[in-house]
């Protein structure tokens, strides 16, 4: 497949003027169910759903601009939008298992991959093994005959742990497993997995995509056959698939994310700058920071690194750890990540305050977003609430 200039896809491809009256903005075809002329023509809709609109749980021409623009970025023949992340990666997982089969996982993937994994599928016979996906031998090891997933998430979004996905592709293919990965942390712009032979390559679009913390969606590209498989049955039985106005915001959402993505990387160096040399920061996990134990990994496989990374604060009580988010002026305690705020995410917000363990490492993690914020903005923010940890 040609690779397309960025520019033109962001801003050209599959827009099609001359049907919208030359507006600049697409249309949000706000409608639920298409018209036929003929008896024919519906008839033909009716067999082949994929290729023609008919109703808008299926294709949707404001959806339709989205998908084109994103598998383009994407380097894959096709794609789908889904009205969240969670259910791109539901759908991508069901489409390839059935009773008695066996996917191999990333550890700590996504906590909602982790909960079907656990929850779900096992209710349907079907079974998750997880490994450390640094070592590829870790793979080879825990693929069994009825092995049919191999689910990555490289980087991952709190430790950055990233797997090599060549190798794995490599692996994979020679055993006929059908490899997916969540690519949210760095968006197409900075990893093109299908680049590198994976079959299905997943992102939240309610982080960069979007951009802008007001949508919720999801992004699955792969080969058509794979697209139109997924589309004729999970896609349509599951009905999750993206509204036309929310296909419009990440539309727009994407006029801006080279230069969002740009702006964001630059800022990140400069707060993690700030943080390398603090001394209440114990360490800062990044996957483009020379210290990151997989650094040459990263630099192979990835053209960028954004605005999330992890920092471990010094403190012997969670008190302290507390009294840092606390204090924060500007920099936002919440969830999520990819839009212009910037956010953090206390581990220690995950477990019962009377289980902290300062030894423990990881009960001291805070997970920053780095959002379009001026970095002397962010980097007194931080200051301010590293002064008042011990006051
Ligand atoms: C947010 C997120 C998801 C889930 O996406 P939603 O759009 O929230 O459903 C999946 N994977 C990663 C790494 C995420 O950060």
């Amino acid at each position: 497949m040609n690779k397309m200039d960025i520019s033109y896809i962001i801003n050209e491809l599959a827009e099609d003027r001359e049907n919208y009256y030359h507006a600049i903005a697409p249309p949000i075809i706000q409608s639920s169910n298409f018209a036929f002329k003929t008896v024919d023509e519906m008839r033909n809709a009716f067999a082949d759903e994929y290729s023609t609109y008919l109703y808008s749980r299926g294709l949707n021409p404001t959806v339709d601009i989205l998908r084109k623009k994103l598998a383009a970025l994407d380097n894959a023949e096709d794609c789908l939008v889904f009205n969240s992340g969670a259910a791109a990666i539901f759908a991508a997982v069901l489409a390839n298992v059935k009773s008695g089969d066996h996917i191999v996982s990333v550890n700590k993937p996504y906590t909602w991959a982790q909960k079907m994994f656990n929850e779900i599928l096992p209710r349907f016979g079907v079974t998750t093994s997880y490994i450390d996906g640094r070592d590829i031998e870790n793979f080879e090891r825990a693929i069994l005959p009825n092995t049919t997933v191999i689910y990555l998430e490289s980087p991952n979004s709190w430790n950055y742990f990233i797997q090599d996905l060549k190798a794995v592709a490599d692996l994979a293919a020679a055993e006929n497993i059908v490899t997916i990965i969540d690519n949210s942390y760095c968006t197409p712009l900075y990893q093109k997995p299908i680049d590198f032979g994976i079959d299905l390559t997943l992102q939240s679009a309610t982080k960069y995509i979007g951009g802008h913390s007001d949508t919720v969606a999801g992004v699955l590209s792969g080969s058509k056959k794979m697209m139109e498989r997924i589309f004729n049955s999970e896609y349509m039985n599951i009905g999750s698939g993206i509204s036309p106005f929310n296909a419009w915001l990440l539309i727009r959402g994407l006029r801006t994310l080279p230069m969002r993505l740009e702006r964001i990387t630059h800022t990140t160096l400069r707060v993690i700058q700030y943080l390398n040399q603090h001394p209440q920061v114990e360490s800062v996990l990044f996957p483009f920071d020379e210290s990151f134990p997989q650094y040459h990994l990263a630099k192979k496989q990835m053209t960028g690194a954004c605005g999330l990374l992890t920092f471990i604060i010094k403190a012997e009580k969670i008190e302290q750890v507390e009294k840092f988010c606390n204090s924060l002026q500007h920099i936002l305690m919440a969830v999520s990540w990819g839009g212009h705020e910037s956010l953090i995410i206390p581990k220690c917000s995950g477990i019962p305050a009377k289980y902290f363990k300062a030894e423990n490492k990881d009960h001291r993690m805070l997970r920053l977003y780095v959002g379009l914020e001026e970095p002397e903005y962010l980097i007194a923010d931080l200051e301010q609430a590293f002064r008042k940890i011990n006051s």
